[in-house]
């Protein structure tokens, strides 16, 4: 069981461990470059050891890197389409370097075209970064969306498509949003439902492939399809949902990361703590 927070990456790159650690986290993500912007300063490979080494040395179990939104795997734009796939072979370094676990993703929108030309997009992009990344050890995570517009990833029907289609599918897994899956109409709050939630994401890719949670809960309602991520009980999921999540039999071995509003300097620190009772409190019993 691993627990963090998605923390900035402002400054040296190794200073995103410092953030996570102060906080008392074995797990963390980073955006692997500003999210809104193409550009890239490239990681200095002593910032990089540097990284490493304190990840060690703090007891950071598990790194996620999500990339930026920009990147779309599924667009019938030809020029965002090489670009994306560049920058996401870019990133998938990068995040070898920084001796990640995981490059979480979203699975992009297939806007002006079509769910089938989309998903077929997406497969040959995946299938041409792990061909062009081969020998790394870092897994691709494909993180399900609330359903907004013609964003793939709300139903785990799309996650099915793809790891069929994927030659290298054991580098793949799933990066579970708690927001986004109430957003697209799984009602969660229900225990039942979740186990059945996760029982399908494993028949409709893998055994264990839910290797990092985004535990966030949701300001707007079941099935919304809008994404707007709340602080953990301060939402509708709620904590008696979320301490069945947390505690799940199934995500023992899986990070728990938390991507939660971040309004005052003590919000990560708050929500964390109310994560960390959860799941005292399930061993108390
Ligand atoms: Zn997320």
């Amino acid at each position: 069981m691993f627990l963090g927070v998605h923390v900035s990456i402002s400054g040296k790159i190794y200073e995103s461990v410092d953030r996570a650690a102060s906080l008392g986290c074995s797990a963390m993500q980073i955006f692997s470059r500003n999210p809104r912007q193409w550009r890239q300063l490239e990681i200095d490979a002593r910032d990089a050891v540097e990284f490493r080494k304190r990840r060690r040395e703090e007891g950071i179990g598990i790194v996620a890197i999500h990339v930026p939104y920009l990147i779309n795997l599924a667009t019938s734009y030809d020029v965002l389409y090489k670009k994306s796939i560049a920058t996401y072979m870019e990133d998938m370094r990068e995040a070898a370097l920084l001796g990640a676990e995981y490059v979480v993703t979203h699975m992009g929108s297939y806007k002006n075209s079509t769910l089938p030309q989309g998903l077929k997009a997406f497969i040959a992009a995946v299938n041409e970064i792990l061909a062009g990344t081969k020998g790394l050890g870092v897994q691709l995570l494909l993180e399900n969306t609330a359903g907004s517009g013609s964003w793939l990833g709300a139903t785990f029907d799309h996650h099915r498509k793809i790891f069929e289609g994927v030659k290298d599918r054991h580098r793949l897994g799933v990066c579970l949003d708690t927001a986004h899956v109430f957003e697209a109409g799984f009602d969660v709050r229900r225990p039942e439902i979740f186990d059945i939630l996760l029982a399908e994401i494993e028949r409709k890719t893998c055994p264990g492939a839910v290797k990092v949670v985004h535990l966030n809960d949701s300001l707007t309602p079941l099935g919304s399809h809008n994404d707007r991520h709340q602080h953990i009980g301060k939402g509708l999921i709620g904590l008696r949902a979320m301490r069945h999540i947390v505690n799940h039999p199934k995500l023992r071995e899986a990070a728990f990361i938390l991507e939660t509003p971040k309004e005052t300097p003590r919000s990560d620190e708050i929500n964390l703590s109310k994560v960390r009772k959860l799941m005292q409190m399930n061993h108390g019993l």
